[in-house]
């Protein structure tokens, strides 16, 4: 009885609930995550972005972090998103049982769980289309569209600006501009619904290394590009220049999973969806069927990150009776897919003379695994400190820093990827282009002279609006 009593008090105290597998409504998803964050408030912090969905609702993240609401020097940062299709539900209730995962693992003592939130800073998103969801929950949840959309018809997942068309008009005029693209843009095809906004902002903010999008009716990994560059409906394979790290992610969920990669399960239903099975459960997007202004190819364009999209199951609206067991055959690709945020080499670019880092400084890889080595044309930039993450396969590189005004620096670096170990470091001292003495005497001349001219110009300047100022008008007293 006394024992009973304390459990409730307990109960009541702290407001913590169990988890419940279960289909979650709008208000019911903050309450889980306040839930999680009252019982992790050291390591977890929730926000909301920076516009709210159509119908009003708030959208959600929670973070994980050793120091939430930071940015660390070396520390990569990774996001899930779900619930983009409001009628896609299953990746919405896995991500609220992964935060509330995270959380028990973290206070139990779990050490890669611990491990995983001291060197990485994970955003989770449940829903990205509250409003769809409530749309295909109020009708049953049986239809193939109904809900799919944003509150005003959109498709979110076609509303991101089409950055693949000027990477790929780039491609054949031989520009050599592969990454942040988003400043070429000059047009778009239609406006952006707010929650696009909001998840622009958000990749613009946060300088995400990894993220996947969570969707349902298919099961499959499929990575980009999802647009095909001909333009060609299906069937048309649309490499980007990190194609191997992109398998290599795909095939990190595909293969953890309790049976995306098994290659004697029967596939969803169309043709193509048939031989995902035979595929290791992973699929080029543009090959499966081309898309334009999808989430995932903006990520990698626009930013320095690496996105897939990951198809979780034929139906895509469960019962809630199967929500446990789906967790179940997920929870351990989940948890993989995270750790991929550590491969490659991470680093930090700064000034050899004055030891500070240097951001924006582009980071170009050359592969130079085999004896045919080739670039890899996407390059990927320093953050806030100079700190730089570049996802890679394991194998041999020539890795070069570039910056205007330094001498750039190359190493050569053998990638191994150890499982659940940090990314190797490798840093970039660059040296500042200084002008030699003899020079530097002219140019200063020359600069002194220009300047002294300026002064006189200004001094003219001054003069002239001395002598030309108006008279002011008597002011009326009255
Ligand atoms: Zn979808």
């Amino acid at each position: 009885m006394v024992f009973c009593v304390l459990f409730l008090l307990t109960l009541l105290s702290t407001g913590s609930l169990q988890f419940q597998f279960k289909h979650h409504n709008n208000e019911e998803l903050l309450e889980v995550l306040q839930d999680v964050n009252s019982k992790c408030p050291n390591i977890s912090r929730i926000y909301t972005l920076s516009e709210n969905s159509v119908l009003g609702i708030p959208l959600y993240v929670i973070e994980f972090s050793t120091k939430p609401g930071h940015h660390e020097v070396l520390k990569p940062e990774f996001k899930y998103i779900a619930n983009m299709h409001g009628n896609e539900v299953l990746g919405r209730e896995l991500i609220l049982k992964l935060a509330d995962y995270l959380c028990e693992q973290y206070t139990k003592g779990d050490p890669k769980i611990r491990y995983l939130i001291q060197l990485t800073r994970i955003h989770l998103m449940p829903s990205m289309n509250p409003d769809g969801w409530q749309l295909a929950t109020d009708t049953g949840g049986t239809d193939f569209l109904i809900g799919r959309t944003n509150n005003n018809s959109i498709d979110l997942n076609r509303n991101f600006p089409n950055l693949d068309r000027i990477v790929f008009t780039n491609e054949d005029e031989h520009i050599d501009h592969n990454n942040h693209l988003l400043e070429q843009l000059t047009q778009l095809s239609e406006p952006l619904q707010p929650e696009t906004k909001a998840v622009i902002r958000l990749i613009m903010q946060v300088p995400f290394v990894l993220s996947a999008n969570l969707h349902g009716g298919d099961l499959v990994a499929n990575y980009p590009y999802d647009d095909s560059k001909s333009g060609r409906q299906r069937g048309e394979y649309t490499a980007t220049p990190d194609d191997e790290t992109f398998r290599h992610l795909a095939l990190s969920y595909s293969t953890r999973h309790a049976d995306m990669a098994k290659p004697n399960r029967h596939g969803c239903g169309d043709i193509e969806s048939s031989a995902f099975p035979k595929q290791g459960g992973i699929t080029n997007g543009a090959k499966w069927y081309s898309l334009q202004g999808g989430m995932q190819d903006f990520n990698y364009l626009s930013s320095n990150d690496f996105e897939i999209t990951m198809e979780l199951g034929c139906d895509k609206y469960p019962p809630s009776s199967e929500l446990e067991n789906e967790w179940k055959r997920n929870k351990d690709a989940l948890l993989n897919y995270m750790w991929q945020t550590h491969i490659g080499i991470k680093g930090v670019v700064y000034d050899s003379q004055t030891k500070r880092g240097i951001p924006n400084a582009v980071i170009h890889v050359k592969n130079v695994t085999n004896e045919e080595s080739y670039d890899i044309n996407h390059d990927i930039t320093s953050v806030h400190d100079g700190d730089y993450y570049r996802l890679l396969t394991p194998g041999k590189y020539k890795v070069t820093a570039y910056r205007d005004g330094y001498l750039p620096h190359t190493k050569l670096v053998t990638v191994t990827n150890k499982p659940h170990t940090p990314a190797q470091r490798i840093d970039f001292p660059i040296k500042p282009i200084t002008i030699p003495p003899y020079i530097r005497i002219q140019t200063d001349n020359y600069i002194n002279n220009k300047l002294e001219d300026e002064f006189d110009n200004n001094q003219q300047w001054s003069n002239w609006a001395e002598e030309n100022e108006p008279v002011p008008e008597p002011i009326a007293v009255q």
